[in-house]
């Protein structure tokens, strides 16, 4: 899939101006790599569709060319594919955090289990590995095998005992010896079948895990979107690890199974060593698919330099004393963008040590203060601070969720801002300089 869609872009990105038929007949070509790479059809074509409307419609971006814009927009439309953003599992409130695997016999259950328990352990959790498969042979000695290796406790009550019964037992387990989460292996079937379901049904029903991860086999393409369809019907899955993404160069399961189960993936198996789980980034493997990390790079910076621009524009805005709370917040977002706030200040020059600043405290928690605040404003409030009187601080409070000292202090922040921005353009700083300061 990589190849085939990196030449379909190649073509694109040499290319000066695009007409509406170099648009199309590229996507047609990323229609076809996308079929072949066995991707659902109805999931190829609406996100064709969605590409087109976009790529077509006049959604321009300044300094980017038009195949780098058909780029952008390609890689934007997978990533939100893939659901957009990465996704944890949920930690209970209350330990221990159970979490359920469940999937076909061979999809990776158990190696996944192991996986994932190393992964916790590394971060400082207290896993318990507990051996539910008491059909297949030598499951429960697979599981210990890989507790041994990993020096993590592993729970079982042999092959004669009732899975329920075993998750049950694993619970008291885990509090009498000090497990903060439990991983819980389950039987499965070469196919979906009656018997695992309701078996899996009333495993949940008896101890609510807090995750039932889905554990599916890239390798069957379209299967395992379906497999995963079928489970989540019946178990309402929360997240899916797909397995042997190291065998599967076409990727099709990875691009359809969120668009069709609604369901993220979790977790990516990449290997059978129990270090070869990564957590999954659309992001990234959209970047993977598309092979692309140089155009990508390409396209952020043209992105930073629209930044620029809007720093260019907030000077003249500047000059002509225009500088409203509005530009002040996409000035705090863009700051919450780039990093952290001593570093950033760091990086520009001959402003490194400016007591003002320091005093500013942007911290995250406080950008979410301001924001809420300036949304709870009226767009007068917002281009004009100078009206807001003691009873509109009070409804702005309340509206936001803050107190009035907290507005008081943005209001503050927004004059000392604006003089402090006054002062630097006034000839402070040398023109051209690209600051992005509040
Ligand atoms: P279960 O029946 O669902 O418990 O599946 P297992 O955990 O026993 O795994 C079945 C086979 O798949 C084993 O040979 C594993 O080593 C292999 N396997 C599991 N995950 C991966 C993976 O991410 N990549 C590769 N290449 N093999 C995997
Ligand atoms: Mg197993």
């Amino acid at each position: 899939l990589a190849e085939k869609l990196q030449d379909t872009f190649n073509k694109l990105k040499g290319k000066g101006k695009l007409s509406e038929k170099d648009v199309k007949a590229a996507l047609k070509e990323v229609k076809m790599a996308l079929l072949e790479a066995d991707v659902n059809y109805k999931v190829v074509k609406d996100f064709i569709k969605k590409i087109e409307e976009r790529a077509v419609g006049n959604e321009v971006m300044e300094s980017l060319t038009p195949g780098q814009h058909v780029i952008k927009i390609v890689n934007e439309e997978m990533q939100a594919l893939m659901g957009g953003s990465k996704e944890d599992i949920a930690i209970s409130s209350e330990p221990p955090t159970i979490i359920m695997m469940v999937g076909l016999q061979g999809s990776g259950k158990t190696t996944s289990a192991g996986k994932l328990a190393r992964k916790l352990d590394k971060d400082g959790k207290n896993p318990l590995l507990v051996a539910g498969d008491v059909y297949r042979p030598a499951a429960i000695r697979q599981l210990q095998v890989l507790g041994e290796r990993l020096d993590l406790p592993v729970f079982s009550m042999g092959d004669d005992s009732n899975p329920v019964d075993i998750a049950k037992g694993s619970i008291n387990y885990a509090s009498s010896h000090n497990c903060d989460t439990i991983i819980l292996d389950t039987a499965g079937r070469l196919h979906i079948d009656q018997e695992m379901m309701e078996e899996l049904e009333s495993i949940k029903a008896a101890v609510d895990p807090d995750e039932i991860l889905l554990v599916v086999d890239a390798m069957t393409g379209q299967d395992a979107v379906n497999v995963a369809k079928n489970f989540d019907q019946r178990l309402d899955v929360d997240g899916i690890v797909l397995t042997k993404m190291d065998g599967d160069a076409r990727g099709g399961a990875a691009l359809s199974i969120k668009a069709i189960t609604g369901k993220p993936i979790k977790f990516a198996g990449t290997g059978e060593k129990l270090a070869d789980l990564e957590t999954f980034h659309p992001d990234r493997m959209s970047s993977r698919i598309l092979g692309m990390g140089d155009v990508l790079s390409l396209i952020e910076k043209a992105e930073q330099s629209i930044d620029q621009e809007k720093a260019k524009k907030l000077e003249e805005k500047l000059r002509k004393n225009e500088f409203t709370l509005e530009d002040f917040m996409e000035q705090m977002e863009q700051v919450r963008n780039m990093g952290p706030m001593d570093e950033i200040l760091g990086m520009i020059p001959g402003l490194g040590g400016a007591k003002q600043l320091k005093n500013m405290q942007v911290d995250d928690k406080h950008l979410d203060y301001i924001e809420a605040i300036i949304s709870s404003m009226t767009p007068e409030e917002r281009r004009d601070p100078e009206v807001i009187n003691g009873s509109r601080r009070k409804r702005i409070a309340q509206g936001s969720g803050t107190s009035i000292q907290e507005v008081n202090r943005l209001l503050k922040q927004f004059r000392q801002t604006k003089k402090m921005m006054k002062q630097l353009n006034s000839g402070k700083m040398k023109k051209g300089g690209g600051f992005n300061l509040p």
